[in-house]
């Protein structure tokens, strides 16, 4: 049950529909099976959205520590599975989503794929994905830029809007 799996940070997100419904399903689809166990949940947020096409309604945001038997390619692929199961459509770049999973980290690798970039290329630039981070591993480090989630959150300079919405999810 992944236990000499691989440490991996997921962000998941949701501005459409049930969202709640599909964060944390989306969260207990990824632990089917046994090969992704998840071992730490940040607090549930609630962000404005973000680029993309005006007027989008906000976003539920958080992010998970798991540790993951599956390889990097196969955990991208599990989490565009589960995107598709709850309901999400592919229709235009940064618009609205039922749910979207982005593999931030995964065991500090490094991948300039465009299938699977790793570290996620935005997320040292986005409060939404930051703040959730800081609540699972503030000591993360990245591993390109070298600086710990702390530093990198003290930086931010996206101006998001964005609250705590609930302790638990
Ligand atoms: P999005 O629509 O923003 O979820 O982007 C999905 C696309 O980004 C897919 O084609 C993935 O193959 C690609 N992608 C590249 N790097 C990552 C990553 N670290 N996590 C999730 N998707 C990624």
């Amino acid at each position: 049950m992944a236990g000499n799996g691989e440490i991996a940070l997921l962000a998941l997100g949701s501005n459409l529909g049930r969202r709640h419904h599909c964060l944390s399903g989306g969260r207990r689809a990824l632990a089917r099976g046994g090969q992704v166990v998840v071992r730490r949940c940040s607090r549930l947020y609630e962000s404005a959205a973000q680029g993309g096409p005006p007027g989008q309604p906000p976003y539920l945001n958080a992010v998970i520590e798991v540790v993951s038997t599956l390889s990097p390619e196969d955990l991208l692929a599990r989490c565009q599975e589960i995107e598709r199961e709850f309901g999400r459509e592919r229709r235009e770049r940064w618009g609205a989503r039922t749910l979207d999973i982005d593999i931030l980290d995964f065991a500090g690798r490094v991948s300039g794929n465009p299938r699977l970039v790793l570290p996620h290329p935005r997320l040292h630039r986005r409060s939404f994905v930051l703040l959730p981070l800081l609540d699972v591993a503030p000591g993360w480090r990245h591993p390109l830029l070298g600086k710990t989630a702390s530093q990198l959150a003290a930086c931010l300079q996206d101006g998001g809007a964005i609250r705590v919405l609930d302790e638990e999810w």
